[in-house]
């Protein structure tokens, strides 16, 4: 067990093994056994102290790291602390409480016997206390963490395991103050109370999110119920709802009719100059015949050729139809840009898409 004791007491103060003469003249102590120490400053192994006399001395080490530890922290009056986390539960996630931080303590207190512990350390900050615990072979167990938690005073746990085999003044610089992987909060006063804030603005933030989510559907029914009042009015007035799409657009209602007066009078034709509606496009194909729909109504424009042996004549005239109904739609189409500045125009948005009501009315709509 002989160990490389960087620290020995002089005068029973710690003393570097670079502060001190070398050999028996360092005039050094063990902080353990109290037994004679000589000071090894050779030119190939690391500086050290050692026992003058062989003793079986277990825990020089150890007890020179727990006072090398404390000194350390008074004399520095510095030390990192990790950061504060707690599982949310509900949200399957870890939360932060507050980072990790330096912390400059006002008065270190050394071995303070408090009511139902002996305390390593006791830090101040103001009227703040903080207990630090060094640990290398007895770390705080349930028992000494109840007591802690009566007292109500924050406390961390440095593991110093790491240094207890030798260690150098900015190893255990490095371990004592600034390092925060080796620390853990062994109890935090305000812990309970940040736990507390965070779900309540937690909550606050869910029911916000309750509310919003509420009335977004009220919104949306609102929307819904206007649209259905204005489509039923539209109906009642006998206007038109025009809906716009990608593929094909709607006619306006007032060129059609006013287009169709152009034409000689025939069925379809005179449906339209009566101010039928008519959304421009065509339907069928082929031998399947062609028809248009005409105030919602299917109307032939080509009939099937199994149904029906036409002469040349009708063929011809279905021709001038179809031609003529070309013709009436390339000049009412749509262009929404224009439909927008007519005085007959007004617009109704349904959730997701735009539909569009044209006021214009045709002097006499009844073409039954
Ligand atoms: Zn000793």
């Amino acid at each position: 067990m002989n160990h490389q004791l960087p620290y020995g007491l002089k005068n029973n103060q710690l003393v570097s093994i670079e502060d001190v003469e070398q050999g028996v003249a360092c005039g050094c102590v063990c902080p353990s056994c109290g037994g004679q120490l000589i000071a090894r400053k050779g030119a190939i192994r690391v500086h050290h102290f050692a026992h003058y006399q062989e003793v079986s001395c277990q825990h020089a080490l150890e007890t020179t790291l727990h006072l090398a530890a404390k000194a350390i922290i008074k004399e520095q009056k510095e030390f990192y602390i990790p950061s504060l986390e707690f599982w949310d539960v509900a949200n399957g996630s870890t939360v932060q409480l507050f980072s990790e931080r330096k912390l400059n303590f006002e008065k270190v207190e050394l071995e303070v016997k408090m009511k139902a512990i002996q305390a390593d350390i006791v830090a101040h900050i103001g009227k703040k206390q903080l207990i630090i615990e060094l640990a290398v072979t007895h770390f705080i167990d349930k028992k000494k963490y109840q007591k802690i938690k009566a007292l109500d005073i924050s406390a961390i746990e440095v593991d110093l395991r790491a240094l207890r085999k030798g260690f150098t003044k900015a190893e255990l610089y490095e371990a004592v103050i600034k390092s925060i992987d080796n620390k853990k909060w062994i109890y935090n006063r305000q812990e309970d109370q940040l736990i507390h804030s965070y779900l309540q603005k937690k909550a606050k933030q869910k029911l916000q999110q309750q509310q919003e989510q509420e009335r977004r559907i009220q919104r949306q029914q609102e929307r819904a119920l206007h649209y259905k009042r204005q489509k039923r009015i539209a109906i009642n007035n006998g206007w038109n709802i025009l809906q716009l799409h990608e593929y094909g657009g709607v006619c306006c209602p007032k060129i059609v009719r006013e287009k169709a007066t152009y034409f000689n009078n025939n069925s379809v034709i005179s449906v339209l100059r009566k101010g039928a509606r008519w959304n421009g496009m065509f339907y069928g194909q082929g031998a399947n015949g062609k028809y248009v729909f005409l105030n919602g109504e299917k109307t032939i424009i080509f009939p099937k050729d199994s149904n029906l042996e036409r002469s040349e004549l009708e063929h011809e005239n279905q021709k001038r139809i179809y031609g003529q109904l070309h013709a009436i739609r390339r000049a009412a189409m749509v262009d929404l840009d224009k439909c927008e500045s007519c005085p007959y125009f007004d617009q109704y948005v349904n959730d997701s898409y735009s539909k569009f009501i044209c006021k214009y009315q045709p002097l006499n709509t009844s073409h039954r």
